[in-house]
């Protein structure tokens, strides 16, 4: 899936755009699982082309004095992980000196560039936008992301270089497993130590994306696919202290695996980036492992491991019967355990349930506790299936559906985790009319 990047500097307007550019498809998504938690990564589909949007100031720390050369690694991030680059520019602000120097990396660039002029909310507007040829990158989109006017030309443009999706993208086998996590959780030390030094590497294919690879291993009788990125195994000309580098190093490999290994640092706890990376993966409805690593450096007392298993659970909530193992990369403890989870997890985000059986528990369970009613109006569900889709989701059939609240399906999603064995897979429920 094509990666969409928006750069610029602060306050043109970028967060503005990509809360357009997201939010219809958003609206869809999320009224499934609820919240939304990470405000600058979204998925979004423009005539028929699905795409992620990714908002890299968002990252960026600090506002309106943010340094020079904080948006210049930005930038370079972003086009380093990006497939196209969306440069916004404000109108009412002319180029100014860290446009330029925005342009002057940008020029240099290879893959799709837009740019957009944004705040041109009317047409007066449009005659100021000209001088933004001047930063020497050609021509270029007038756009307000306050009122919509424009985008939509620029959407058009954008979805022409996105290429026609995969056919059967999910064909293969193997499970496809992206270790993912915040720099020195021990993500490189994990994967030593799960390949040892045979490298029991059986083949190198090139992935269906350009730039990532995976990488076929056959271990402790498991065989299965590491996705990898080209990002991650080229040396990076952004180090590596960008609070969100690790965030835009992971969206690709999330999006090309089944099941996201997110390793965290056990002395460090479970922090921002981590959490932005689970959402990461559960967005894309991926199967989610939790490897806490670095375990052998934790002074541990009688509650360690279930307390800080707690702090995870309360963090991820209401996702919460994700695996989570303890393990040491160095000392090697677990590995094998972590390996074996990671497949059961992708067993999981197969698994599906017959419709005769599924009926017979859940219509049992809805009987014994129906949603209630609401404005005097009693809901009946009669039916329900699982859909035939890449990973689990549901479809209850009731006489008024519309009247069933959130709390409902989360009880529904919790019944469904309790019968069947979801664990570690994000799950979607919908109601619908019967
Ligand atoms: P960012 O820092 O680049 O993410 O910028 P924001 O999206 O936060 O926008 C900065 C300011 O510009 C906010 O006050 C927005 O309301 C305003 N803004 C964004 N887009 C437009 C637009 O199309 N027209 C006008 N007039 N204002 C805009
Ligand atoms: P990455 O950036 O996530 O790939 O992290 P690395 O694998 O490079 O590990 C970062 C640092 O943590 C290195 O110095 C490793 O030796 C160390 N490290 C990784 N895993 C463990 C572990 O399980 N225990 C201990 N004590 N150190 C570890």
């Amino acid at each position: 899936m094509s990666i969409i990047a928006i750069v610029g500097r602060p306050n043109v307007g970028k967060s503005t755009l990509f809360n357009r550019l997201v939010k219809r498809r958003e609206a869809i998504v999320d009224s499934v699982s609820g919240v939304t938690r990470d405000r600058h990564y979204g998925k979004s589909e423009w005539n028929g082309k699905e795409f992620s949007v990714i908002d890299t100031g968002g990252y960026v720390v600090g506002s309106d004095d943010i340094f020079e050369g904080e948006i210049r690694k930005q930038v370079q991030l972003a086009i380093e992980e990006a497939d196209i680059i969306v440069f916004v520019v404000d109108v009412e602000q002319g180029i100014t000196p860290m446009d330029a120097e925005v342009a002057k990396i940008l020029r240099q660039v290879e893959k799709p560039l837009f740019i957009a002029v944004n705040k041109v909310d009317n047409a007066m507007r449009d005659a100021d936008a000209v001088e933004f040829y001047n930063l020497g990158l050609g021509d270029y989109y007038t756009i307000s992301s306050i009122n919509g006017s424009g985008t939509g030309e620029l959407l058009d443009a954008i979805a022409e270089e996105i290429p026609e999706p995969e056919e059967d993208e999910e064909k293969e086998e193997l499970p496809r497993f992206a270790v993912v996590g915040r720099p020195n959780a021990g993500k490189s030390s994990f994967i030593n130590a799960l390949i040892g030094e045979d490298r029991n590497i059986v083949t190198d294919i090139a992935g269906t994306t350009r730039d990532s690879i995976d990488t076929k291993y056959n271990r402790f009788g498991f065989e299965f696919n590491l996705v990898d990125t080209a990002g991650i195994r080229k040396k990076s000309k952004v180090k590596e202290d960008l609070e969100f580098y690790s965030v835009m190093r992971a969206v690709r490999a999330v999006e090309h695996c089944d099941v996201a290994v997110l390793v965290i640092d056990a002395t460090r706890g479970f922090e921002g980036q981590d959490e932005k990376i689970f959402w990461l993966a559960e967005k894309n409805r991926k199967g989610i492992v939790i490897l806490v690593n670095k375990w052998d450096l934790v002074e541990k007392e009688t509650n360690t491991m279930r307390d800080f298993e707690a702090t995870i659970r309360q963090a991820i909530a209401p996702f919460t019967d994700v695996p989570i193992i303890f393990i040491s990369a160095l000392t090697k403890q677990r590995i094998f355990k972590a390996i074996e989870t990671a497949v059961e997890v992708f067993e999981n985000r197969k698994r599906r349930i017959q419709t005769s059986k599924l009926n017979e528990t859940m219509l049992e369970i809805i009987e014994h506790n129906p949603p209630p009613a609401t404005k005097g109006k009693f809901i009946k569900i009669k039916y329900c299936m699982q859909l035939p889709t890449h990973t689990p989701q549901f479809a209850f059939f009731a006489n008024l559906p519309q009247y069933i609240r959130d709390p409902y399906k989360r009880y529904i999603e919790n019944q469904l985790r309790e019968h069947y064995n979801f664990n570690g897979v994000p799950m979607s429920i919908y109601f619908r009319q019967k």
